[in-house]
């Protein structure tokens, strides 16, 4: 079960208004005191709890009422809608160029899921009829280069790398030309990452960005690492622009605290989310799926 601390917790709640022809005010008020519980113990950042306690509240005490519905179901139809619009309402898509190549550049710290998860977008993207190149921009970790072109190979998409010689930015606009000359409509940028924010890898980025001007920034975060995810993602957002996030490792034990607050902090939609190593283990985000897996 995906975030089962909070999932089971919220299933239990809602569970005992279901079945109750009615509802009095004090119930909505005890029920919404255990989501409000069980949605900080998973992490999730406390602004956005209150908020949504209180939208909730607002609807639930207001004058909606459907007649198909007992009073339990329609608060539990206010939940699950205001979580569906916690984690941005509508799926968002990718934005593919009318003019090709599509370039996308996918940023985040070290051990966050980058390098695999720009092997898994570049399978997601070929499966969908595109022809993507993939291009090797993370010079630093001794690894990147190599891991990214034994990826591509598995899913026999091409790698464009020029070692660990080149700068990213001049790396990035050579494989830009080659999708050009090679007819690739998408070109995947995987860029380095440090353990760290610092200015010099933000620098970097920036530099990459002004030079190559991709279509889309996805900022790769760990689902697993809570409230910090946010964090960072609010920096990226701030320093760098981004255009959307990928969560990984959904599949772990993640809580749910950065699904649930990445895009009400920053703005910014969840694009994919990671649901194991596997290269087939990558899925567009539909927000309304996850609030009715979250709820069971
Ligand atoms: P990078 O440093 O950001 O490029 O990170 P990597 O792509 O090398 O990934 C770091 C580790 O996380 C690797 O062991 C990946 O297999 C693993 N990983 C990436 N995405 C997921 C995911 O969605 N689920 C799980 N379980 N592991 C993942």
């Amino acid at each position: 079960m995906i975030f089962e601390g909070l999932a089971s917790k919220l299933q239990a709640t809602l569970k005992k208004l279901r079945n109750k022809g009615k509802l009095s005010g004090k119930d909505v008020k005890s029920a919404l005191k255990e989501v409000k519980l069980a949605l900080l113990e998973a992490d999730v950042n406390y602004k956005v709890v209150k908020q949504f306690i209180k939208r909730v509240q607002e609807r639930a005490v207001g004058h909606e009422v459907m007649e198909s519905l007992t009073p339990g179901q329609q608060v539990i139809k206010i939940v699950n809608d205001e979580l569906t619009e916690l984690m941005g309402g509508n799926k968002s898509d990718l934005s593919i160029s009318s003019k090709p190549p599509t370039i996308i550049m996918l940023v985040g710290l070290q051990g966050a899921g980058k390098t695999t998860s720009a092997a898994k977008l570049a399978r997601f993207l070929k499966k969908k009829g595109k022809k993507p190149l993939l291009v090797a921009g993370d010079i630093y970790r001794p690894a990147a280069i190599k891991q990214l072109q034994v990826l591509g190979d598995r899913l026999d998409i091409p790698v464009f790398s020029m070692g660990d010689k080149n700068s990213p930015v001049d790396i990035s606009k050579a494989g830009i030309s080659k999708a050009e000359s090679n007819g690739n409509d998408v070109v995947i940028i995987d860029t380095a990452g440090r353990l760290h924010i610092d200015e010099e890898m933000m620098d970097e980025l920036k530099s990459i960005k002004s030079n190559v001007r991709p279509h889309e920034i996805l900022l790769v975060v760990d689902a697993m690492t809570g409230q910090d995810a946010v964090n960072v993602a609010e920096n990226f957002s701030e320093s760098l622009g981004i255009d959307g996030i990928i969560l990984t490792k959904l599949d772990g034990d993640a809580r749910g605290g950065a699904a649930l607050s990445i895009k009400a902090v920053t703005g910014k939609p969840i694009k994919f989310v990671g649901m194991g190593e596997k290269l087939d283990a990558l899925e567009s985000f539909h927000p309304d799926r996850m609030s009715s897996r979250i709820l069971g």
